[in-house]
């Protein structure tokens, strides 16, 4: 069953029946069963003439139960407690905005309340700001717009979703100044995600749906040729010791332990058609299934990013087009660009990052208004959930939508080479300066 957890409530019968349930007349026998399609619905009524109980079990998810309970709650009575909260979610959740979402759904039937879950259980995270929703399907951004339209222009230095239109730009040759100085850099990174259209995102998506997901990129992917010619690792057929030597190696995703994916239901069935493709240098790799239908990445050690976004745009292409020749696409539409899970990922889902080391400017108290105005983001080599430990630190952009790949890539680039340069500078004693914001959308 969908979302585990079952509610089940003893109500006096009357109540049950005059308030919850329009059918009560029929459904006042001794036991009635109500299945409604994917999302299942188990309804039981059993009336014991001495006890007057009701016996009432419904999966969260089930969208006609789920119906009948909320329409005897207002929704200011649904409404969270969001007072101790710091994600964008909280800060765009108006009790207003509640009220007139929470009894929508989407064309798979998903709701608000899912959406958000994991910022209500969230209120923070100890190393970066968290946007606190996530989309069921693509059409989550657009029923629930009125919460997700704030949440996108928060996270993306003001960018309007309603107005403004995203641009994609995967020349790589148009990158300058690409190769770090090594003494610095270990190694060079660029991600994104793809999802495949019309099939429920990994919040929302059904065993089946999730296999489907599996089935339609593997199969696409044994076209990859030359270089990019790789196999595909299922998660369930990987020893323990494998698994954990690709999380080691910083190819593979981290187990389902971050709440941040738990509580948005990412986890479930774990680790039933997730797995790893990769080609024979592990240089190119897609995960499968795990925040997203896809994640593609290019990476290798050391500081050539040229390189790593020149096959990063490459394979991305090819993917895409094996994709396309099986009658599948991506989820994309022109203000929004690329749709991901996460409203941080929408638009190039690009995240392009070095391991990097800086043990003088880590120290400085500057460091973080200067990652701040070059828009980048700090993070711990072990992935978003490991606090930076040493000296060396994942530094990656900090946007995704309103600017294309090439100008993110090359926004890295000079940021990082910025960087490099303020720590050769503390390393001779010289004085470093803040250097002036990069222009948002907003302000
Ligand atoms: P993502 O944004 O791709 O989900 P995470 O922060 O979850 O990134 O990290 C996923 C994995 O990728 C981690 O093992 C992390 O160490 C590795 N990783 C991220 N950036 C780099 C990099 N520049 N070089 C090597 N490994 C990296
Ligand atoms: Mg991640």
């Amino acid at each position: 069953m969908r979302h585990e957890s079952l509610l089940l409530f003893l109500l006096p019968a009357h109540l049950l029946l005059t308030r919850l349930i329009p059918t009560s007349r029929e459904m006042a026998s001794s036991f009635t069963r109500l299945i409604s399609g994917r999302n299942t619905a188990v309804l039981l009524a059993s009336l014991g003439a001495g006890t007057m109980a009701t016996g009432f079990l419904l999966s969260e998810n089930s969208s006609l139960a789920a119906e009948a309970k909320k329409k005897l709650y207002p929704p200011s009575s649904d409404y969270p407690d969001l007072r101790k909260h710091n994600n964008c979610m909280a800060s765009a959740l108006t009790p207003a905005i509640y009220a007139k979402l929470r009894d929508k759904l989407t064309p798979n039937n998903w709701t608000l309340d899912q959406c958000i879950q994991t910022g209500v259980d969230n209120p923070g995270h100890p190393f970066i700001k968290t946007v606190g929703c996530v989309a069921g399907d693509e059409e989550s951004y657009e029923v629930f717009a009125d919460l997700f339209d704030p949440v996108i222009k928060d996270r993306h230095n003001g960018y309007d979703p309603r107005t403004m239109i995203h641009p994609t730009d995967l020349d790589s040759s148009k990158l300058t100044h690409g190769m770090f100085d090594e003494n610095y850099v270990l190694s060079s990174r660029v991600r994104t995600g793809r999802s495949i259209r019309g099939l429920s995102l990994p919040p929302a998506c059904s065993r089946a749906e999730r296999r489907e997901v599996e089935r339609v990129v593997v199969t696409a992917l044994a076209g990859l040729k030359g270089d990019l010619a790789g196999r595909y690792y299922s998660l369930g057929e990987m020893t323990e010791q494998e698994q954990q030597q690709l999380i080691d190696d910083h190819f593979l995703f981290d187990k389902p332990v971050s709440p941040l994916l738990t509580c948005a239901f990412m986890a479930r069935d774990w680790p039933d058609a997730r797995g790893i493709w990769h080609n024979n240098e592990k240089t190119f790799l897609i995960w499968v299934n795990e925040e997203d239908h896809t994640r593609v990445i290019s990476m290798e050690k050391g500081g050539n990013m040229k390189r790593v976004f020149e096959r990063f745009c490459r394979g991305l292409k090819q993917v895409e087009h094996l994709i396309q020749e099986r009658g599948w696409e991506f989820m994309w539409n022109e203000h929004l660009g690329y749709i991901l899970t996460c409203p941080s990922n929408l638009g190039t889902g690009l995240r392009a990052g070095v391991h990097v080391r800086l043990p003088k400017l880590s120290k400085d108290p500057r460091f973080s208004k200067i990652l701040d105005n070059l828009r980048l983001q700090k993070r711990g080599t072990g992935g978003v959930d490991t606090a930076a430990t040493g000296d060396t630190f994942d530094i990656s952009n900090n946007d995704r939508l309103g600017k294309s790949e090439v100008e993110l890539v090359q926004l890295v680039v000079d940021g990082v080479n910025y960087l490099i340069e303020c720590e050769k500078r503390l390393e001779k004693g010289q004085d470093i300066k803040v250097p002036a914001p990069i222009p948002q959308f907003k302000k």
